[in-house]
Parts: C-alpha cells; sequence; structure tokens
C-alpha cells in the first residue's frame, strides 16, 4: 500500500482532478463481484481508518449536513434546553426530496477545535460516516466520490481499490 495521503487540501484538488477518473471507476466496480468488492471494502476501511485520527481532521463536520431521526431531535434539544419546536425551527432542515431532516448550519454547531462536543449522544448519522463498514459499496458510489474529498479515509481507500483492481 502507498503512504496515506492525510493533507485535506490536497485530497480536495486531487479528488477534483481525478473526478472523471472516479467516474469511470466507478462504472468499472458496478461490473465486479460485489461480495468481494465488500470483503475489499471492509478491509481497507478497517486497516485505513485505524491510521487516521478523526479527532485531527473533523472535516466531515465542516462539510456536511447529518441526517437527525425524531428521537434524535429531542435529545439535541434536550441538550440545548429548547423545546423540540424551537429547536427544530433555529437548527432543522427538512430536505423534501429525500424526506429527511438535517442539522443546519457548516460547520456543525456541535464541532469544536475538530472534536464533537455532544460525542456520546452523536446523531447515528454521524456514527456511521463514512459508511464504509457496511455492505452493498456498489450501491452507494455517488456518495463515494463525494466523499472522496471530503474524507481522508474515503479518499485512500477509493485509491487503494484502484491498485487492487488494477484499474488505469
Ligand atoms: S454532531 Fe458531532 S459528529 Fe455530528 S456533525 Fe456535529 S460535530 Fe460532527
Ligand atoms: S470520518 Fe473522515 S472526514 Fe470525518 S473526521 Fe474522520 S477522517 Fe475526517
Amino acid at each position: 500500500m502507498k503512504p496515506l495521503e492525510l493533507d485535506i487540501q490536497k485530497i480536495k484538488l486531487e479528488s477534483e482532478r481525478r473526478r472523471d477518473e472516479n467516474f469511470r471507476f466507478r462504472a468499472f466496480l458496478k461490473g465486479v463481484n460485489e461480495n468481494k468488492l465488500d470483503r475489499h471494502v471492509h478491509e481497507l476501511n478497517e486497516d485505513i481508518s485505524g491510521r487516521i485520527d478523526c479527532t485531527a481532521c473533523g472535516n466531515c463536520c465542516t462539510s456536511m449536513y447529518p441526517s437527525v431521526s425524531s428521537k434524535e431531535i429531542r435529545i439535541l434539544a434536550n441538550i440545548e434546553n429548547e423545546s423540540e419546536e424551537s429547536f427544530t425551527e433555529k437548527f432543522i432542515e427538512y430536505d423534501k426530496t429525500e424526506g429527511l431532516r438535517f442539522l443546519k448550519g457548516k460547520p456543525c454547531r456541535y464541532l469544536s477545535d475538530c472534536k464533537c462536543t455532544i460525542y456520546e449522544n452523536r446523531p447515528e448519522d454521524c456514527r456511521s460516516f463514512p459508511y464504509l463498514h457496511k455492505s452493498k459499496f456498489a450501491s452507494r458510489l455517488w456518495g463515494v466520490i463525494d466523499n472522496c474529498a471530503v474524507c481522508p479515509i474515503v479518499y485512500n481507500v477509493y485509491e487503494e481499490l484502484k491498485r487492487i483492481y488494477r484499474f488505469r
């Protein structure tokens, strides 16, 4: 494996520069064995995420909006000492297309010095990001390409996959 790329500015630029290549690789991955691909992704994720310190990065929390369930809204409203209605009005955005509610604001209001100040109560979407431990990687490739520019774990996993599949 090549040394990991950790410089977030370089990752952003490289992801932009490689956008066409990344879409070609996406099309290629649609044709490979799905279970084998998941195995590769899970192994790479375990290895690479173990070598990247999220508490020194926090880039997902500055660039994305996590989705939140009703229960999570109740928990966050409680933390803020707000009624659910008032918290929702101030801090939640509803996306009609996706049918989901999201925490408004970039960076996230709970991010401080690259760390989550509500870590124990963070939404499930935050816990799951960047979703590489999940199965059916091939069905989530649109999001993966976007996340390459945001998350060093995703960027490095995607680049390693290109090497494993000898993609040019
Ligand atoms: S709630 Fe915490 S983990 Fe989730 S985006 Fe905000 S700072 Fe990041
Ligand atoms: S999940 Fe990715 S973007 Fe978020 S803090 Fe960890 S390395 Fe950074």
